[in-house]
């Protein structure tokens, strides 16, 4: 296989989803692919890395609206004494495409595996989130997490983590409306909506 072939393929196979036959497949397709498709192909992936940055309030990727915070960090029209933590990017898109929800956001980046040992299962942001949650006028922290093993095993560890950090701020958890192993980002707007109206601080 020619070296240019095997190289791209061998990079797009690192892609979530996708192992070496469907890279393959897209390298295959790339080759028969209009110049110009392959240049805009290019342009955007670089503009992810020019534009697009992680904020350092939220962690979510986004335009960076003012010193490094986006659009939402910087919005003062939203509630300073609600933290949602969510897992992933995509959940904040969520949450706010259902237009139920007008607090901050924290993203953890990922739950905290079932299987490895307490230490080493600390997720990576769990240190910032401590910090986030010593803030001042902060008044409820929703751990909002997948109704999976996983989410609840975060949850439960963050709580215990948090209920020194945070000075009064209740912590809680969504409530009924989400079915088992529902994924927040997936989930409609009436669902969500009473999730968060039954949230609860016993779990
Ligand atoms: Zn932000």
């Amino acid at each position: 296989m020619p070296k240019a072939i095997e190289e791209l393929t061998a990079l797009i196979a690192e892609l979530p989803g996708l192992g070496p036959r469907q890279a393959r497949r897209i390298v295959q397709y790339l080759l028969r692919a209009q110049p110009s498709y392959k240049k805009k192909l290019i342009e955007r992936i670089e503009a992810l890395s020019e534009h697009i940055a992680q904020c350092t309030r939220c962690y979510r990727y986004d335009e960076m609206a003012q010193n490094k915070l986006c659009s939402l960090c910087t919005n003062e029209n939203r509630d300073a004494t609600t933290l949602m933590v969510v897992e992933k990017d995509v959940d904040v898109e969520g949450v706010e495409a259902s237009g139920i929800y007008k607090g901050q956001y924290f993203v953890l980046g990922t739950l905290m595996p079932l299987t490895e040992t307490r230490k080493t299962a600390q997720a990576p942001r769990t240190t910032l989130l401590k910090e986030r949650a010593t803030e001042k006028g902060l008044r409820e922290i929703i751990l909002a997490f997948a109704t999976t093993p996983e989410g609840d095993y975060t949850a439960r560890e963050l709580k215990t983590e948090l209920e020194t950090a945070a000075r009064g701020a209740n912590i809680t958890i969504l409530g009924r409306g989400l079915s088992l192993g529902a994924e927040i980002e997936y989930a409609d707007r009436e669902t969500l909506r009473n999730a968060l109206q039954n949230r609860r601080a016993e779990f």
